[in-house]
């Protein structure tokens, strides 16, 4: 499967960069948006110096409008959208005790709205399609739950909720729904951590190491590509073992 139009969310680092690069080199056009126009360009450049040309777009997802705006530019030029995946998250952690009203609302406008605000408008197009993948990265703690994270894990729950969900509603029109649920994955997000935190997570992971990107982006391409055809609705944990 190559050449075909995907949408990766928050793109342009980590996670989503990794993915980004994955699709852009098996030959599918890809497009990711990001908060920064600065950090867009540079992650183009940096593709294009790989000989990987991919369309970056200023696009906040917690925006109703601007994700459907960008949806919209998508299929006005490609005609379709065959891949969405659903990458741009956050964290803002806190013990309940000392939560903030706005860093649950935050996260939760990120991590799930912003799903559901890609998903809205995605589904048009690719039900009209009668194909179409969105996978959408959750994570290990909306699995199992993690002290200072309730904001983070219960929206990354409802990423699991939403996708099962989705997986159903969209089946009939070969639209396939899942999710992939990282464990610790070296990035920008999980840099933030003590080296005691880091410490006390590489205990808990059986694989004895950290995971990198690119673990989660070759997961991410089988979910989207057709080894995967008759998997939906399921949530694929890439965690060195850290959950079981
Ligand atoms: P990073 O913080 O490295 O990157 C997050 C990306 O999302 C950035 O490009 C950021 O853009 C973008 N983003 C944030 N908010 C928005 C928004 N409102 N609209 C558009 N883009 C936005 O995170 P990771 O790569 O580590 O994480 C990627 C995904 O994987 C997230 O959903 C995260 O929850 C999940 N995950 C990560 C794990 C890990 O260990 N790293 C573990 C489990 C899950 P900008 O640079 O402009 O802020």
């Amino acid at each position: 499967m190559s050449g075909r139009t995907v949408l990766v969310t928050g793109g342009s680092r980590g996670i989503g960069l990794e993915i980004v690069r994955a699709f852009a080199r098996q030959g599918d056009k890809v497009w990711f948006n990001d908060l920064r126009e600065e950090q867009i360009r540079e992650t183009e450049a940096q593709l294009a110096s790989e000989g990987l040309h991919v369309a970056g777009r200023v696009c906040n997802v917690t925006s109703f409008d601007e994700v459907g705006a960008l949806v919209d530019a998508i299929v006005e030029t490609d005609g379709r959208l065959d891949v969405l995946v659903n990458n741009a998250g956050i964290t803002r952690d806190s013990l309940m005790m000392r939560m903030a009203e706005e860093q649950w609302d935050l996260v939760m406008a990120t991590n799930l709205k912003g799903c559901f605000n890609t998903i809205r408008h995605a589904v048009k197009p690719m039900m009209k399609q009668r194909q179409g993948r969105i996978v959408n990265i959750a994570s290990v703690v909306g699995v199992m739950g993690n002290a200072g994270q309730a904001n983070y894990s219960a929206a990354k729950a409802g990423v699991i909720g939403l996708t099962k969900t989705m997986a159903r509603e969209l089946a009939s029109r070969n639209v396939l729904v899942n999710a992939v649920a990282p464990g610790f994955i070296e990035t920008e997000m999980t840099a933030q951590l003590s080296e005691a935190a880091k410490a006390e997570l590489s205990r808990q992971i059986p694989l004895g190491r950290h995971g990198q990107a690119a673990d989660v982006a070759q997961v991410v391409l089988f979910l989207a590509g057709e080894a995967s055809a008759y998997i939906t609705g399921q949530v694929l944990q890439v965690d060195g073992g850290m959950h079981m």
